[in-house]
């Protein structure tokens, strides 16, 4: 392996060691295996290609001050990617084997967790797709399962960087209505345009409105939403927003550090009330917003340009429990 510098990383793909994947013929699943190709082998059929049977997760494992590798809260992450199985009619893929999978992929690839202190941390990839061959639209009767890693900066180079988002009303992601949102690629493939449009106009995310009635807020892309007014956490409560697992360990801290959670249906209006706004995932865990700007109805909500106290103290608390430097009193992480 090549010296990597661990402060220049990006959320890019780099190569590790080994990958790790199991099967699923004749009705059940095979064994793990270790492998250490980059590619996989698929049938030109397969419904993951025609019909868009594929599910993903995303979870990482950090280096400890004490040299200790930790994963969180993988278990959270292996029930997740049952419901996206489930939503598109797939083959759910065992709890206890995901973990063990998980396990394995980043003790074998121990070497490419960054070291504490470069911010940087190893990002684990779940992949499920049906790999058996149809050519009537049915779900597949083979799978694939496998995990891969590969190490990734911090979202922040310098720091918190409030961002832009915005708005856009003509675009929706296909969530499925009223059946919940999945971690599918299908679901993304939808948000790309939107994405890119947001992207040319300065912004760094959209922040999508529920597909209903457009009245209320559902999620950034591929982060939920979250607001702070008068020591309230305040975040989406909708059937179109996908359950993020940071979302739900912030809500966990900040009511237990003395704020009230509301988790509600949020109006677009009421964002002008808000004293903080900030998107969350396992990516950036907080990114602090500084504007939205509601595109077709030319209107603006600013927050402070500079992250607010209550995303920073929140962001320093999930910082440490991940990274093993103040006890974890919930169970979330599993040292390695
Ligand atoms: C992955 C994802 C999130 C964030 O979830 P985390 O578990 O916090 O990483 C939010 N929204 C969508 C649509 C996602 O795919």
């Amino acid at each position: 392996m090549d010296a990597i510098n661990w402060g220049e990383l990006s959320f890019g793909y780099i190569k590790t060691d080994y990958n790790v994947r199991c099967y699923y013929r004749d009705g059940k699943w095979g064994e793990l295996i270790v492998c250490a190709s980059e590619t996989i082998g698929l049938h030109m059929a397969a419904t993951s290609l025609h019909y868009g049977q594929e599910a993903f997760d995303g979870l990482k494992a950090f280096r400890g001050k004490d040299g200790k590798v930790r994963i969180f809260r993988m278990d959270e992450n292996a029930r997740r990617m049952q419901s996206s199985a489930q939503g598109i009619c797939m083959v759910e893929f065992p709890e206890e084997r995901f973990m063990e999978a998980v396990r394995k992929v980043v003790e074998l690839n121990r070497h490419f967790v960054p070291p504490y202190g470069s911010g940087a941390s190893l990002y684990i990839r779940p992949l499920l797709i049906g790999t058996g061959a149809q050519v009537g639209v049915r779900p597949a009767e083979e799978y694939l399962f496998l995990v891969f890693v590969t190490p990734v900066g911090p979202y922040f180079k310098e720091g918190f960087q409030p961002t832009k988002v915005c708005i856009l009303r003509g675009y929706d992601r296909a969530a499925p209505h009223g059946t919940g949102m999945y971690k599918v690629g299908g679901n993304y493939a939808a948000s790309l345009q939107a994405g890119i449009l947001a992207h040319d106009k300065g912004y760094a995310a959209v922040l999508y409105l529920d597909p209903r009635e457009k009245k209320y807020l559902d999620e950034c892309g591929p982060a939920n939403f979250f607001a702070i007014r008068e020591n309230s956490y305040i975040t989406p409560k909708s059937d179109s927003i996908l359950p993020s697992i940071t979302n739900k360990s912030l809500i966990q801290l900040a009511g237990d550090m003395g704020m009230k959670v509301e988790r509600r249906p949020i109006e677009v209006e009421e964002l002008s009330t808000f004293e903080e706004a900030a998107e969350c995932g396992t990516a950036a865990v907080i990114a602090p917003i500084a504007r939205i700007d509601d595109l077709d109805l030319n209107k603006s909500y600013t927050f402070s340009p500079a992250p607010g106290p209550t995303c920073v103290r929140l962001y320093e608390r999930f910082r440490a429990i991940q990274h093993g430097d103040v006890p974890d009193p919930y169970g979330w992480v599993t040292v390695l």
